[in-house]
C-alpha cells in the first residue's frame, strides 16, 4: 500500500502540460515526438480521461503510461441540474478539496464557468464562496480538466460541441491570485489540436488585483477582462469587498484605464456591479458610480447583477424596478448598462453561490 502510494506520488500529471511539454515527456521515455502529440490530442481533443480508452496509442505504450503518469486528477462527486438546464458539477481534487464548475447552455452558444481556486481568500461580504476561505489555488491541469468534464457531460466523451463554447473565469476563487495557473491553462485550452477555445472566447473576472490588471494590459493573446466593482465609494467598497483596502478605487480605476488604453479591436472590457437591495442600489449610488467612471474617463459597459441570495448571507436582490432605475441613470450619463439574468439559482450554481453545497437531488451518471 505504502509502496503504491509512493509510486503514484511520483507519477507525472499530464493535464496541465502544453503540447510541447508532452512531446518532451514522451521523448524522455524513448518515444518519438508524434507520440507526445497523440497523447495531447487524446487528452484534449478526444477528451479521454483513461489511458485504456486511448485506442490511437499502441497497447504497450498505454501500459507504460499507466505506470508513469496520470491522465486525470479530478473526480466528479455530484452533478446538479437546474430547471433552466444549467448544470453544476461538484468536483474533488486528488487531495480532497472541492472544485465547482457550471455549464450554462444558451441558444447559440454555451458558457462554462470555471473556478480558479478551491475556496477564496477574498472576503466579499455578499459572496458565499468567501465563507470557505482559501483552500488552495488550482493547478493549470485542474483548470483544464473542469472544461473537459463539463463538455463530456454535456455532449458525450470527445463529441464536438454543436456550437461555440465560451469560458468565464467567474467561479470560485480570485483568478488573478492564481494568475500563472490561469494563463498556462488558457494557453493549453487554446491549442488548435486540443480544446481549441481561444482567448477571444474567454472572460476572466477579478475583484481588483491591480498589479495583474496592469500586467494583463501588456500581454498579447489575453482573455477579455471583467472587473467587479460592487460599490461606488471607498467607504462602502472597503466593507463589501475588503480587497479595496489594499487597492482602493482610484488605483483600481487608473489600472482599468491603462487596460482600456491597451484594448485592441474586438476586445471587450466590462464592469460588474452586484445589486444589493437597499445597500448599494439607490439613485445616489448610480449617480456616484457614473461620476466615478466618467471622472476616470472609462467608457466601459456595466453589467448589473441582481444579488443571488444564499443563506446565511444577509442580502437580497434589488427589485426589478430599482435595477431599471439604476440602469437608466447610468445610461443617461453615457454609460451603457445591462442587466444579467441569473442562471442556475435553484441548484446553487449562480454567481456568488458556489460553496460546495451538497444537496439532496444530484443527477446520477
Ligand atoms: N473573484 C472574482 C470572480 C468570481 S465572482 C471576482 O470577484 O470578480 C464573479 C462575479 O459574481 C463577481 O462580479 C461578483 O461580484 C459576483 N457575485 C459574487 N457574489 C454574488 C452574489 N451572491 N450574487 C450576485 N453576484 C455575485
Amino acid at each position: 500500500m505504502l509502496e503504491s502510494k509512493k509510486m503514484s506520488a511520483t507519477k507525472t500529471q499530464l493535464l496541465g502540460l502544453t503540447q510541447a511539454e508532452l512531446i518532451s515527456f514522451a521523448e524522455q521515455f524513448g518515444q518519438p515526438a508524434f507520440r507526445g502529440r497523440q497523447i495531447f490530442a487524446s487528452l484534449h481533443h478526444n477528451r479521454l480521461r483513461e489511458f485504456a480508452a486511448m485506442s490511437d496509442l499502441p497497447k504497450q505504450l498505454r501500459e507504460q503510461l499507466e505506470t508513469l503518469a496520470t491522465p486525470a486528477s479530478l473526480t466528479v462527486e455530484s452533478r446538479y441540474l437546474s430547471a433552466d438546464s444549467t448544470r453544476r458539477y461538484l468536483l474533488k481534487t486528488h487531495d480532497g478539496l472541492p472544485v465547482e464548475t457550471v455549464f450554462i447552455p444558451e441558444e447559440r452558444r454555451d458558457t462554462i464557468c470555471f473556478s480558479s481556486q478551491s475556496g477564496c481568500p477574498l472576503q466579499c461580504s455578499f459572496c458565499l464562496t468567501a465563507q470557505l476561505g482559501l483552500l488552495r489555488s488550482l493547478t493549470p491541469g485542474e483548470i483544464v480538466e473542469q472544461i473537459i468534464i463539463a463538455l463530456n457531460d454535456a455532449y458525450g466523451v470527445g463529441q464536438k460541441p454543436p456550437h461555440g463554447t465560451n469560458l468565464v473565469g467567474m467561479g470560485a476563487g480570485e483568478p488573478f491570485l492564481a494568475f500563472e495557473s490561469l494563463m498556462k491553462a488558457l494557453n493549453i485550452i487554446a491549442d488548435p489540436k486540443g480544446l481549441h477555445i481561444v482567448p477571444n472566447r474567454v472572460t476572466v473576472s477579478t475583484a481588483g488585483i491591480v498589479p495583474r490588471i496592469k500586467e494583463l494590459a501588456t500581454m498579447a493573446d489575453r482573455p477579455h477582462l471583467a472587473v467587479s466593482l460592487g460599490a461606488p465609494t471607498n467607504e462602502q467598497r472597503d466593507v463589501l469587498m475588503p480587497i479595496n483596502r489594499k487597492w482602493p478605487l482610484a488605483e483600481l480605476l487608473s489600472a482599468c484605464k491603462e487596460f482600456e488604453r491597451s484594448l485592441k479591436r474586438g476586445e471587450r472590457f466590462t464592469f460588474e456591479y452586484v445589486m444589493l437591495r437597499d445597500v448599494n442600489d439607490s439613485d445616489e449610488h448610480a449617480r456616484q458610480l457614473a461620476k466615478l467612471l466618467n471622472r476616470h474617463e472609462l467608457r466601459v459597459k456595466v453589467n448589473l447583477i441582481p444579488h443571488n441570495e444564499a443563506e446565511p448571507l444577509p442580502y437580497h436582490p434589488s427589485s426589478r424596478t430599482r435595477v431599471e432605475a439604476f440602469k437608466s441613470i447610468l445610461e443617461a450619463k453615457g454609460i451603457p448598462a445591462f442587466v444579467r439574468r441569473p442562471r442556475g439559482q435553484d441548484i446553487f450554481a449562480a454567481c456568488g453561490q458556489l460553496a460546495a453545497r451538497r444537496e439532496a437531488n444530484p443527477i446520477h451518471a
